[in-house]
This record gives structure tokens, C-alpha cells and sequence, in this order.
């Protein structure tokens, strides 16, 4: 398959990208790029993806009309149903492409790092299926908010380091796992979860979403019964779920709506808007928009939602902001709480905080959006976040 809009050859979209790693991984970064590549080409690693796609993750998820909510909003509201894929949300794509990759490069070692759980499970799935070794980083803030997927990782034989460092939460689990990579690049595989990290990353979890987006052509745009879309929504922690929808739509002119975590509020400066409220810096091997203090020091993110919870954000993001070929919102915690129980009691569906952001603002952008034909990429279920939820109240 050829690539659509691929980064330059350092890995840059525009100004945003790069690889700014250290020395000693740039051997292991142009050898997974070459590797990707490579991959990418080969029909023979699209079947076996195809393959474990259709009939384990249980792709193609379904497009579904919201006609309650449709009709309660005076908008034409569907979702695509990416919490109905494998582990609920839509991370999977991702893990199972990366963990085929690595088998195919020879490293039967796999790491991660995890916030919300979501991606450890997500790798720790791909894993368990593929029969390699698992090492997830967490920072112990989400070891203790999340545990369940804390036993879900380990049930299927994959090890959780507890992460105490700094704020002991996304940050300092990625800071970690790259520090464990540098020490074991030979035999390792470093499974980065959403659209950051020094180039190839951006590139090629782009690539391993962007089903998403691909699948709702063939599902709405070229389907003889049902409309084109004309606002696409998605959250954006890393970006990944978001560019997977976004990136097949990024030449249409279809309005495309990344919706941040505002938190607190971006006035209270607790938030993980790194697109609405950050400026251009390096984090996490990339140039991109990240969260900062007049000095440069990385801030600490906030957001109800772990899978948010982070400062900075894909560089392809970036690039789409400065372009204008998506633009960015930001939803407080409390409304993304109001639209899970919205979604909950209208729908029969439970969404994961993070998705509920998305809905928050299209009810906060409802005057604008009358009679539109609106997608909201539903990146996963909320079973994970119901006690939080609860502990909330209201
Ligand atoms: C992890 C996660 C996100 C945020 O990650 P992106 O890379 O921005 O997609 C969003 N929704 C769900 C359900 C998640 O698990």
C-alpha cells in the first residue's frame, strides 16, 4: 500500500516532528522505519493483519445512527463504534500492527507505557496473542486509579512496572520505558500508543488507525443509503483515534473537530489542551504543541479522563492546527461527565470519558451544528470509568 502524505525524510510535518532522540536509539529508529516500510509493501503483511483485524478484533465496527440523541440534539448524529472493537476501545489496531511488526523484525520483547490501562491492556492482548514477552510502564497515580486493567495486563502474563517518579503518571511511565529501551534495543520493541514519539511513531500508528477513517468512507460515503458526514469529531489525548478517523477526510474539506481536555478549565491552567492553550516545543522525541511554563518546563496535564491526561500531542496534529486542516476544542471534566450520562441514559451506551468529551462539545456546539450529518469516533466503552463516575456523584 502506498503512503498518503507521508513526513519528509526527518520525519517532519511541516515544522512538527523530527526524531530528537537520543544517539543511541537512532540505530533502532531508522531500523523500524525501514522495516515499516517494508512491511507496509508487502501484501503478505496486510493479509495476516487483515486477518486478525476481521476475526479477532471484529472489524469492521459498526456505524451506528443515534436517532435518540439525533432527534434530542436536531442533529443527524451517527457513531463509529470503536468501542465495540477487542479490549473496547480502539488502541488494538495499533498494538496488533506494532506486535506483528516486531515479530517480523526478530524482537520477541515487547514494552509499553500506559495511562488510562487502556494501551498496557491493548499491548498485553496483542501480546498474549502473538506469544511475545510484556513489560508495561504506569505511572502508580493510574496503577491505583485503574486497576482493574491493572489485573486484566497481568491475567494475560504481561508485567506492570509501577512507575513512582515526578507525578507518577503518563509522563514519567513513557520517560521510563524509553530509559528501558535504551538498555535493550537489541532484542526489544518499544510500542509506543498514539500518533507521538520520534519519527517513525507518528508515521506508522497513523497508518495502523487510520482503518477508522477508511472504514467510515466505505460505510457512509460510499454507501447508496446513508449521508456523507460533514463534521467529523474525535478526542485527542496523543491523537491517535483522531487521526485514524481524520487522516483519510484530511483533503475533503469535511469539517474535522479535535476535541482537548479543558479540565478544570484552560483559565484555571489544570487542563490537557495542548492545541488550544500550549505553544511549539520538544517532548517525548518530537516538535510539537505541547504544554509549558515561560521557561520551557514541561507542565503537568489534567483531565478526568487518564487516556487525556498528557501535555503534549502528535505532531501531525500540530501540523493540522497551523494549516487549519482540523481545528481544536477543549470540554471541561464536568461537561464530559454531563455527556456520559447523556450518551448513557439516551443511547444504552456507556462511553469512555475520553469519547465523552467528543459529545460534550457537538451539546455545547448544538446551535451550529442543526441538521448537520455529524460522526463521532466513539473511541471506547466506559465500563473502565463507571466507578469514577460514580465517585463524582450528581
Ligand atoms: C487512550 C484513549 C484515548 C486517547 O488516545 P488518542 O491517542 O488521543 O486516541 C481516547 N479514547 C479512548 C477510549 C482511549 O482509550
Amino acid at each position: 500500500m502506498t503512503i498518503q502524505s507521508p513526513p519528509d525524510d526527518q520525519g517532519r510535518f511541516g515544522d512538527y516532528g523530527g526524531r530528537f532522540a537520543p544517539e543511541i536509539l537512532m540505530p533502532a529508529l531508522l531500523e523500524l522505519d525501514e522495516a515499516f516500510h517494508e512491511a507496509w509493501a508487502d501484501p503478505g503483511f496486510h493479509a495476516e493483519l487483515d486477518e486478525l483485524l476481521a476475526n479477532y478484533v471484529g472489524r469492521p465496527t459498526p456505524v451506528y445512527r443515534a436517532a435518540r440523541l439525533s432527534e434530542q440534539l436536531g442533529i443527524d448524529l451517527w457513531l463509529k463504534r470503536e468501542d465495540l472493537a477487542h479490549t473496547g476501545a480502539h488502541k488494538v489496531n495499533n498494538t496488533i500492527g506494532q506486535a506483528l511488526l516486531a515479530k517480523r523484525m526478530g524482537k520477541p520483547r515487547i514494552i509499553a507505557e500506559t495511562g488510562a490501562g487502556q494501551h498496557g491492556v491493548a499491548t498485553a492482548t496483542a501480546c498474549a496473542l502473538l506469544g511475545l514477552e510484556c513489560v508495561v510502564y504506569m505511572g502508580a497515580k493510574d496503577v491505583e486509579r485503574q486497576a482493574l486493567n491493572v489485573y486484566r495486563m497481568r491475567l494475560m502474563d504481561a508485567e506492570v512496572i509501577s512507575v513512582e517518579k515526578g507525578a507518577a503518571t503518563l509522563k514519567d511511565a513513557v520517560s521510563e520505558a524509553m530509559r528501558d529501551w535504551v538498555a535493550s534495543v537489541e532484542n526489544t520493541h518499544y510500542i509506543i500508543g498514539s500518533v507521538v514519539g520520534p519519527h517513525p511513531f507518528p508515521l506508522l500508528v497513523r497508518e495502523f488507525q487510520k482503518i477508522i477513517g477508511e472504514e467510515l468512507q466505505e460505510q457512509m460515503d460510499q454507501s447508496p443509503i446513508r449521508p456523507t458526514p460533514e463534521v467529523i469529531v474525535a478526542c485527542v489525548g496523543g491523537g491517535s483515534n483522531a487521526m485514524g478517523i481524520f487522516h483519510p477526510y484530511r483533503d475533503s474539506g469535511i469539517d474535522l473537530v479535535g476535541v482537548e481536555a479543558a479540565g478544570h478549565g484552560i483559565a484555571s491552567g489544570h487542563h490537557g489542551a495542548s492545541l488550544v492553550a500550549g505553544s511549539p516545543g520538544v517532548l517525548h522525541g518530537s516538535h510539537t504543541y505541547l504544554l509549558q511554563d515561560e521557561q520551557g518546563q514541561v507542565l503537568e496535564a489534567h483531565s478526568i479522563s487518564a487516556g487525556l491526561d498528557y501535555p503534549g500531542v502528535g505532531p501531525e496534529h500540530s501540523y493540522f492546527r497551523d494549516t487549519g486542516i482540523a481545528r481544536y476544542v477543549a470540554v471541561t471534566d464536568d461537561d464530559a461527565l454531563d455527556a456520559l450520562r447523556v450518551m448513557s441514559a439516551t443511547e444504552g451506551i456507556i462511553p469512555a470519558l475520553e469519547s465523552a468529551h467528543g459529545l460534550a462539545w457537538i451539546m455545547a456546539a448544538a446551535d451550529e451544528l442543526q441538521g448537520k450529518t455529524v460522526v463521532l469516533n466513539l473511541s471506547g466503552r466506559g465500563d473502565k470509568d463507571v466507578q469514577q463516575v460514580e465517585k463524582f456523584g450528581g
